[in-house]
């Protein structure tokens, strides 16, 4: 646990979350600023900092992050109408927290993927 994370410190019950999911690997729990009608993130229990901190050793837990956006997916009645799952990288894509997490957003039509500048 990373005392200064917010969702390390969501994990362990220290700040509050609106928790759709929870498993011995992964949380997951609804984003207090919601970008579509369902926007959830799910987050490993481990604190892994990014993708950049991925290694083979966490094959397992990116798998059941997977595992999980389907299961909550389906619990929030988006499985048939889709979803995308997004995750930040570093400061280009915006990414805040510094806790591996994986956007689930849906509930509505999203429009086309990407908000870049034609370079
Ligand atoms: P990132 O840009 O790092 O991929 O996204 C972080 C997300 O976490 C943002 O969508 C932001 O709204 C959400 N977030 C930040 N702090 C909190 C929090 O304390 N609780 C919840 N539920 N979501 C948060
Ligand atoms: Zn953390």
């Amino acid at each position: 646990m990373a005392r200064d994370c917010i969702f390390c410190r969501i994990i362990a019950g220290e700040a509050p979350a609106d928790v759709v999911y929870r498993d011995d690997a992964v949380i997951a729990f609804k984003d207090i600023m919601p970008r579509a009608p369902v926007h959830i993130l799910v987050v490993p229990l481990e604190h892994i900092a990014s993708v950049n901190d991925l290694a083979e050793k966490h094959a397992q837990t990116v798998w059941r992050m997977f595992r999980v956006a389907q299961v909550v997916a389906e619990k929030q009645g988006i499985k048939s109408t889709g979803y995308r799952l997004v995750v930040n990288n570093g400061p280009d894509s915006g990414q805040v927290v510094f806790h591996l997490h994986m956007h689930l957003l849906g509930g509505a039509p999203l429009g086309p993927f990407g908000a870049y500048r034609r370079i």
